[in-house]
């Protein structure tokens, strides 16, 4: 079992010390690929200050984030990923601040679906690419290091902050759910390396833009892997049983779930499918599909 974690005490538009170098104001924007809204985090103080994932492009959000800098400088903007509850108020923000717009750019364009799988894509471009991760960026008291995390989309990274040895998430490892892993920009071989990167860092404590810290991020993040490895376990058994079609294993795999997050899961088993026909252990015919039909080796 994941050991979730959802308690957070907040007030939308009021900004909290969170740590001794991170605050958080939290925007209104709750729902299901959000929880209880987007956090946006704002870290150091005074004349270099820097914004993650500033949010979704609301008024009454810049404006509450305005209010929690006054008096201070913001200079570095970071992005996560092109989701619109996370970058699209990167632009108004830097137009306000004179900040830089620091993440990675989506490579190809995104088909939309007819399932609303996420909360939407924003076409973002950043003032300096981080795509592939690496990089190093610092200002008065504190130093990042972005972490190309791709799976939940190609795009994604994760900022490492060195003086608190914690690391600011995004959608990658979320404390009060699963991630959304929805090819062709999701991809799910991508997702669990990602895990085992992020893992392998050795963080005290991890910051998801949804949600409460996760303080103990090696077993949340062996359950949160494990999780995953399950669903394949019972993909395979599936087929086993002489299933070939995605639509009719998920009511089977995804039992007590609503019916209509059916479609929210049939991607999430494609994404799977797609690398268990990789790796070589499914068959179908031509590229894997939603549709298709999928036997074991
Ligand atoms: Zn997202």
């Amino acid at each position: 079992m994941i050991p979730y974690v959802r308690k957070i005490d907040f007030e939308y538009g009021k900004v909290d010390q969170v740590s001794p170098l991170i605050r958080r104001v939290i925007a209104n924007n709750p729902g299901p690929f959000t929880f209880t809204g987007t956090g946006t985090y704002i870290v150091g103080k005074g004349e270099g200050v820097a914004v993650i994932d500033p949010g979704p492009d609301q008024p009454e959000h810049l404006r509450a984030i305005l209010d929690a800098v006054a008096g201070e400088t913001v200079t570095h903007i970071l992005i996560t990923h092109h989701h619109l509850d996370h970058s699209p108020l990167a632009r108004p923000l830097a137009k306000a601040t004179g900040a830089t717009i620091y993440g990675c750019a989506v490579k190809a364009p995104v088909v939309e679906d007819a399932v609303k799988l996420e909360a939407g894509y924003d076409t973002f471009t950043p003032d300096v690419s981080l795509c592939g991760g690496g990089a190093v960026i610092s200002g008065p008291g504190w130093t990042f290091e972005a972490i190309a995390t791709p799976g939940h989309t190609s795009n994604h990274i994760c900022y490492a902050l060195a003086e608190e040895n914690a690391c600011f998430t995004g959608d990658h490892i979320m404390g009060w759910s699963t991630t959304v892993v929805t090819p062709p920009d999701g991809d799910m071989a991508d997702y669990l390396a990602s895990l085992d990167l992020i893992k392998s860092k050795g963080f005290a404590v991890l910051w998801p833009t949804h949600g409460p810290p996760i303080t103990e991020p090696g077993p949340f993040i062996d359950a949160y892997k494990a999780h995953r490895l399950d669903r394949e376990r019972q993909i395979l058994a599936q087929l086993a049983a002489g299933e070939t079609r995605i639509r009719e294993m998920v009511p089977k795999m995804y039992v007590g779930v609503e019916p209509r997050l059916y479609p929210a899961a049939a991607h999430s088993v494609f994404a799977h499918m797609i690398q268990l026909v990789r790796a070589g252990r499914v068959a179908t015919e031509g590229a894997p599909a939603l549709e298709s039909e999928y036997r074991l080796t």
